[in-house]
């Protein structure tokens, strides 16, 4: 690497990028007649390392998602506390696929989680719920195009899923959250999502990413989880 020159001294830092995302969301919602205070950026800070991450917390940014149980166990207690110094006080999002033995960090760890998509995960979640005194807000995940390799409740298993939720388990579903297929226009599955929401009462709507989030908004969306527009490309995921 070269002495840093006057082009990258220009680049915008992470909290200007965030700024700006947050104002462009914002008019987004604007623009489709919705209040902007309805649509929620969730800072997707999966592998950004924690001392990237603090001057965001310091800024003031709130809410934050992670896809996986360990790495956000390392990075975010002390942010917390962090935030928690500056009298704010964090919404931290699982977003990642939870395995049943990892219920109980999730539950102790998280403020949200919106991956729920299976009976043997509501029925460890609620127990974890129950014997820590402590309840993440719950979204389930639907699996929106019906792909083979992704998490969640396909779309006409939604219905019955969050009725069982409510009656077998006691969990307050407050809504759901999708990651619609690759590479496919995106506003089909987002209306899906929204119309299953609709028909159950769900107000919370999780969807939009980087490449969509105006879409998402258009359609409805509460929160969308944004990262590479933030902290550019990731590198390539190792498997989990
Ligand atoms: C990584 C991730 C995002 C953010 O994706 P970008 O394209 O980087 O904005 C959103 N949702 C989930 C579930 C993710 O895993």
């Amino acid at each position: 690497m070269t002495s840093p020159s006057a082009t990258d001294m220009a680049e915008p830092s992470d909290i200007q990028r965030l700024t700006t995302l947050q104002a462009a969301i914002a008019r987004a919602a604007r623009d489709h007649g919705r209040d902007p205070a309805s649509v929620t950026l969730t800072c997707v800070s999966k592998t950004i390392g924690a001392d990237r991450l603090a001057p965001l917390v310091a800024a003031g940014h709130r809410t934050f998602g992670e896809n996986r149980v360990q790495e956000a166990a390392n990075k975010w207690p002390a942010l917390r506390e962090d935030a928690r110094r500056n009298g704010s006080c964090l919404d931290l999002r699982l977003i990642g696929p939870l395995q049943t033995n990892k219920a109980r960090q999730a539950v102790a760890l998280f403020d949200a989680i919106e991956t729920l998509d299976r009976p043997s995960l509501a029925r460890a979640l609620a127990d974890e719920i129950q014997r820590a005194g402590r309840a993440p807000k719950l979204l389930v995940q639907v699996n929106v195009g019906e792909e083979e390799q992704k998490a969640g409740v396909p779309p006409r298993d939604a219905d019955a899923f969050l009725a069982q939720c409510r009656t077998e388990w006691g969990l307050p579903v407050e809504g759901l959250m999708c990651i619609p297929p690759h590479g496919q226009q995106a506003s089909p599955y987002f209306a899906l999502l929204r119309t299953v929401a609709a028909r159950n009462g769900l107000g919370v709507l999780s969807m939009g990413m980087s490449a969509d989030w105006g879409l998402a908004i258009q359609l409805g969306a509460t929160h969308v989880r944004v990262g590479s527009a933030i902290f550019g490309e990731r590198p390539p995921l190792r498997p989990a």
